[in-house]
């Protein structure tokens, strides 16, 4: 862009200065310059480019031996010096002035005028100079000041683009991570959900039997390594096979429903209510003595006949309970091998319940020797 804004100012230079040259010629050999107008012909664009008729002459060395001639007319040959061409036209003109009329009407001119031929012929005469001496220097430091500001715009450009495209790449990052966050908590959820009934019993919502084999083994292990105490509870609803008989096993399901809930209820945090199968559940007490699991159990023992349904006003329940309690510090409680031990003397206990008339809680225990 800045060389052919050059090279076209450069080339209007040259046509403008060929012009002149020609022109200069023609005017004083064709003797049509009306001295009797005075300054008037000097006054259109003739005039104001004579300021560059000088270095005109100085431009084209190489090519004006005609100009040469026609000022050898005026100064001797012998007076030329390198920087002949180079002097303002004032001084042309008062070499020329003694022998040709026309120079000495311009030397007559009022002094501004003459000042603006001098100026102009000066300010042409600088500018080629600067342009040969300095256009190198202006050349290095154009490309120079060029290259930098260009680099400046293409890195600021190329910095923008890379911000609008990180913007856009952490904005994409942050919906999909609010995404997935979502995703992650509806998952966790939908997790929860299937862990937790992985190890619930469908119908009664108690801990089903799964959970009460893995809970029972651990804390029976738990308690024997630790020689603490751990109590455990067998509950069997009384006649429950008539009452299906009896009432329908719909109505069957809802007593059961009913009587899971009543135990659950009465099951403190730190102890686990659990469908053992069919009609029967199971608590688990770690760390319970004889008398705390008596009392947990005898609420569950008293509420069941006070249940009342709905669907028929006059069923009544209620269950029998085998309670073991076993303090491992005993040598009885470690002799004890696995869970399937406690179970069977709750299980006993339970048994004995049925047969001393059902509705009642017996119990077992291994303690202190
Ligand atoms: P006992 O007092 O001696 O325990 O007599 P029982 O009738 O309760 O005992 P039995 O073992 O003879 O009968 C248990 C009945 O429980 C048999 C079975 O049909 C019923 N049962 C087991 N699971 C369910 C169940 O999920 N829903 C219903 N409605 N009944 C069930
Ligand atoms: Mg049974
Ligand atoms: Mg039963």
């Amino acid at each position: 862009m800045y060389h052919k804004v050059k090279n076209t100012l450069l080339a209007i230079i040259y046509v403008i200065l060929w012009c002149r040259y020609f022109v200069a010629l023609w005017d004083p050999l064709a003797g049509n310059l009306d001295v009797s107008q005075g300054m008037a012909p000097y006054r259109d664009w003739r005039f104001l480019i004579d300021g560059i008729y000088g270095i005109s002459a100085y431009l084209m060395w190489p090519v004006n031996t005609l100009y040469y001639d026609l000022l050898a007319n005026v100064v001797p040959p012998s007076d030329w010096f390198p920087g002949f061409y180079m002097a303002n036209l004032l001084t042309l003109l008062q070499a020329m002035s003694a022998t040709n009329p026309q120079a000495q009407q311009i030397l007559n001119a009022p002094a501004v005028a003459q000042a603006m031929v001098g100026y102009l012929d000066y300010l042409v005469l600088f500018a080629a100079l600067f342009y040969w001496l300095l256009s190198p220097l202006l050349d290095v430091t154009l490309d120079f000041l060029k290259n930098v500001v260009w680099n400046l715009l293409i890195e600021m450009s190329f910095t923008k683009r890379k911000e609008g495209r990180y913007q856009e790449a952490l904005e994409k990052r942050a919906a999909d991570l609010v995404k997935l966050n979502v995703e992650f908590k509806n998952l966790s959820k939908e997790n929860n959900v299937l862990a937790q009934s992985v190890i619930t019993d469908e119908l009664t919502r108690v801990y089903n039997k799964r959970f009460f084999i893995e809970k029972i083994t651990y804390e029976f292990n738990q308690a024997k390594a630790k020689k603490q105490v751990l109590a455990v509870a067998m509950i069997d609803i009384d006649h429950f096979k008539k009452l299906n008989d009896n009432y329908g096993h719909l109505m069957g399901d809802k007593v059961l429903k009913a009587v899971a809930q009543v135990a659950k209820g009465n099951t403190p945090n730190d102890c686990f209510c659990c469908r053992f199968g069919g009609e029967e559940f199971s608590i688990i007490m770690p760390g319970k003595t004889v008398e705390e699991a008596i009392r947990i159990i005898a609420k569950t023992h008293q509420s069941l006949p006070l249940l009342r349904f709905e669907d028929d006003n006059q069923l009544r329940t209620s269950a029998s309970f085998g309670i073991c309690v076993v303090d491992f510090k005993t040598p009885e409680g470690q002799a004890l091998k696995s869970f399937e031990d406690l179970l069977k003397l709750a299980d006993d206990e339970l048994y004995k319940a049925k047969l001393n008339g059902r509705n009642r809680i017996e119990h077992c225990s291994i303690l202190f020797a």
